[in-house]
């Protein structure tokens, strides 16, 4: 998980404060030095850290904050707000031309995902808001590049607009362009060339494409794991081509941050999206208030409903609390419950999204492993479908030719019955609006 150290840090500094009832201007610098090398640990930009300390602190000095009710409460919300700033405040969204079709470009150096960038952007822009893209291969210096994107066009059903590597990528734009008008396609998304490090002719190239494309958005698509490096290339290509965002690629890697936390400091330009793994879904749009409350540990319940809400059928979650109504949630029902949340990703991950869970203890130690999942699916699948239905009718000798089928010892076929008449006794407590009893979901 990125933002570990960084997090951890911060949430331990800010614990301490939580502690004392009354603050001194002492504790908030004594905090603050905990922040600021918190900050430089996680590989943020120097000056940037230097700014983000002195902001905080003026703030947080104040009479208004040392004085009020509850000034632990007020730093921290400092904090929250000042993380935000720096990352850039709002989301920003994709523009659009005002006439079709809008032209996205996609730089970056090699490596840093810009291909792979290129096929989640179109698919995003495909299902979730119904727009029909059409990538271009530009970049005719890495063959196997042109093949990249065929081969994710094919996966998605996105068409791929390409004239082999022989053409100029300026001729590639223009005729891309033509096409997507002539075809009714409203984004025309470029794949251009990249390169180990920048060099002049590239620059050139990437500006002569930019003059005949007139783009509305640049993304440039930066690898977070490079850190620092990724702060200066980010600023190097903003000053060539005055790029309009940032795609900040492989945040689901142990990244200590500072990218994230650096670049729209020192460039002035927005993090748009963020890679979070090598699966094209695995795009989301960067909120940096979220994320600034993901590294406060306190929690990101947008994202969190947002991701169920995209994972879970909307009908199918009726069906479920209908079900749970009626009290008759059976295995079946349970097993597709497994298969969704599967679906959403590592469930440690998914917890830590959880207000006051990222610091829960032991979190760290319960990794949910994907083989308990697959046990417990072995052992709902040699029931017979009347058994599935009717758990109760599941008596010891059932269990043993259960435990038998699924080749798995008959203690945790007991036990994964009784955790299932558990999380069904808890579900149905929590759709009545009773939350307690809560523990149970975690196995204890
Ligand atoms: P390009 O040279 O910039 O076009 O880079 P590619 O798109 O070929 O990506 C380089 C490698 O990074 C590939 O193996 C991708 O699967 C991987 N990659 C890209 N984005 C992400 C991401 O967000 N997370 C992870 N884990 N890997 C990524």
């Amino acid at each position: 998980m990125a933002f570990e150290g960084l997090s951890e840090r911060l949430q331990n500094a800010m614990a301490k404060l939580r502690k004392k009832g009354k603050i001194s201007e002492a504790d908030v610098k004594e905090m603050m030095r905990e922040v600021r090398l918190a900050l430089l640990e996680a590989d943020v930009n120097f000056k940037v850290v230097k700014d983000f300390v002195k902001t905080v602190s003026d703030r947080a000095v104040g009479a208004e904050v040392l004085e009020s009710l509850s000034p632990a409460q007020q730093v921290i919300k400092i904090v929250n707000e000042e993380l935000t700033a720096l990352m850039g405040g709002e989301q920003s969204q994709i523009a659009v031309a005002p006439k079709s079709p809008t032209v996205i470009m996609m730089v970056g150096l090699q490596g840093a995902g810009k291909t792979t960038t290129a096929g989640k952007l179109a698919l995003l822009l495909k299902k979730k808001q119904n727009r029909k893209p059409l990538l271009v291969a530009a970049d005719i210096y890495r063959p196997a590049a042109i093949q990249q994107l065929e081969t994710l066009g094919k996966q998605l059903d996105i068409p791929v607009f390409s004239l082999g590597d022989q053409v100029s990528p300026v001729e590639i734009a223009k005729q891309a362009i033509q096409k997507a008008k002539d075809e009714h396609l409203d984004y025309v998304l470029i794949d251009t060339a990249g390169r180990l490090h920048i060099d002049e002719t590239l620059m050139t190239e990437l500006r002569d494409v930019k003059e005949v494309s007139n783009p509305s958005e640049i993304f440039l698509v930066v690898d977070a794991m490079t850190g620092q490096d990724a702060v200066t290339v980010a600023d190097s290509f903003n000053e060539q081509l005055d790029v309009t965002g940032v795609i900040l690629t492989k945040l689901d890697g142990d990244t200590r941050g500072g990218a994230a936390l650096s670049i729209r400091a020192v460039t002035g330009k927005p993090i748009k999206f963020t890679g979070q793994g090598e699966k094209l879904e695995d795009l989301e749009p960067f909120y940096p208030d979220r994320m600034a409350s993901r590294i406060l540990g306190m929690g990101d319940m947008l994202t969190l409903i947002e991701k169920a809400q995209q994972d879970f059928d909307e009908k199918k979650a009726a069906e479920m609390t209908q079900k749970l109504k009626e009290n008759s949630f059976d295995f079946n029902d349970f097993i597709e419950q497994m298969d969704q949340l599967q679906n959403m990703g590592p469930l440690e991950d998914i917890l830590k999204m959880i207000p006051g869970m990222s610091n829960a203890p032991g979190l760290d130690q319960m990794k949910i492993d994907p083989k308990d999942m697959g046990r417990m699916k072995a052992i709902v699948l040699s029931m017979t479908p009347q058994e599935r239905e009717n758990p109760d009718m599941l008596s010891q000798s059932r269990r043993r030719r259960i435990a038998r089928g699924s080749a798995r010892p008959i203690a945790e076929v007991n036990r994964m019955i009784k955790q299932f008449n558990e999380s069904k006794k808890m579900m149905s407590k929590m759709n009545k609006g009773n939350f307690e009893g809560m523990d149970g979901l975690f196995g204890n």
